[in-house]
């Protein structure tokens, strides 16, 4: 099988050719048809966090594929069902939070595309308990990009308790910000999209964004202030600047929602207006098994839109260039060469 691994931080990924893993007790073996490209595997490869992922690395935590062989003991998923693996790849299931309910919180957990191998590969191996089922309906493009930009907005909008009527300001429109946005629109708030480049605001228009913001060319927090002030900000971008503006932006009982990891992020806010504003500061990592099945329910209801364009394993590093540049619509999906996963009019692109 080809994958392509990490051999050391900051190194450019190699794709090579690996023995397809035969899986353990437990486990199951996915041939993946489709994997996303996050900008967590970005800071994977470059090892740019306190924790640092395993070498040589194959990053990817938007799997999604067929299980193609079942590991000993495995009575709750078959073969040739579709399932996704997104970044929790197991979690203890004993401690108190994965038996409340926050199995994303785990301290025993091990993260797919670092802690273990993830789908920059044309096979991996999963934990059967977290291989989520992917519908009928929801195609490996679309699932792909849900699998991790789909389930940690959900997540982000859901753990800041979006009511009817609230405003959300979204600040990134990309992977995430075009899910998020999308997200705060189906429990009925109004969403402001506030990015710096024209393109990702026109697709934020089409999504349903009731406003956008150029934080390019005009002051955000003055802009949506003069909108209403936002009761949610949702923060999704990496820029130091942004997490201020978030903050000065918000209403009184406003809630601040980080989810994008700054390489050395550090956020000061200022105490009397946080205690006199009764602001909430939420930090939000991905989701649960629940959220993702959420997630798929809801697309496969026909309530969200997935944007992508898909690539090939061989050109990973091209691909990275461009997330970094900020060229990229929205997901950037790697495809294994499966017909039913390629869509026509990207055939040649795949092929490369
Ligand atoms: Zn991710
Ligand atoms: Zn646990």
């Amino acid at each position: 099988m080809r994958a392509a691994v990490v051999p050391a931080f900051g190194a450019p990924a190699q794709v090579e050719d690996r023995e397809i893993p035969q899986p353990g007790a437990g486990q199951v073996l996915v041939r993946l048809e489709a994997c996303g490209l996050c900008h967590t595997d970005i800071h994977a490869m470059n090892g740019d966090w306190p924790v640092k992922p395993h070498l040589p690395l194959v990053p990817g935590h938007e799997g999604v594929g067929i299980i193609e062989q079942l590991g000993e003991g495995v009575t709750t998923r078959t073969v040739g069902q579709r399932v996704a693996m997104p970044w929790l790849a197991h979690a203890c299931g004993e401690c108190r939070y994965c038996v409340d309910g926050r199995e994303n919180l785990c301290e025993q957990q091990f993260n797919n595309g670092y802690g273990v191998d993830g789908g920059y590969s044309e096979y991996m191996l999963a934990d059967a308990r977290f291989a989520t089922p992917v519908p009928d309906g929801v195609s490996p493009l679309d699932a792909a990009p849900l699998t991790c930009a789909g389930v940690t907005t959900y997540a982000a909008i859901k753990n800041a308790h979006v009511t009817p009527g609230e405003t959300v300001a979204v600040f990134g429109i990309g992977g995430l910000g075009h899910l998020a946005l999308q997200y705060a629109r189906l429990v009925g708030a109004k969403v402001i999209a506030v990015d710096v480049t024209e393109e990702k605001l026109a697709l934020a228009t089409e999504l349903g964004a009731d406003h956008v913001v150029n934080a390019h060319e005009v002051d955000p927090v003055l802009a949506i202030r003069q909108l209403g002030g936002a009761d949610v900000a949702v923060i999704l971008a990496v820029a130091p600047s942004v997490f201020h503006q978030a903050f000065d932006a918000l209403n009184r009982g406003g809630r601040l929602v980080l989810v994008s990891l700054p390489a050395d992020g550090e956020l000061t806010v200022p105490v009397f207006d946080t205690v006199l504003k009764g602001i909430s500061i939420i930090g939000s990592i991905v989701g649960t098994r629940q959220d993702l099945a959420e997630v798929f329910a809801l697309h496969a209801a026909g309530r969200t839109r997935v944007i992508t364009e898909t690539r090939a394993l061989d050109d990973v590093n091209e691909s990275v260039a461009e997330v970094l540049a900020g060229t990229v619509p929205a997901r950037l999906v790697f495809t294994y060469h499966t017909a039913d996963v390629v869509p026509a009019e990207d055939e040649a692109t795949a092929a490369r």
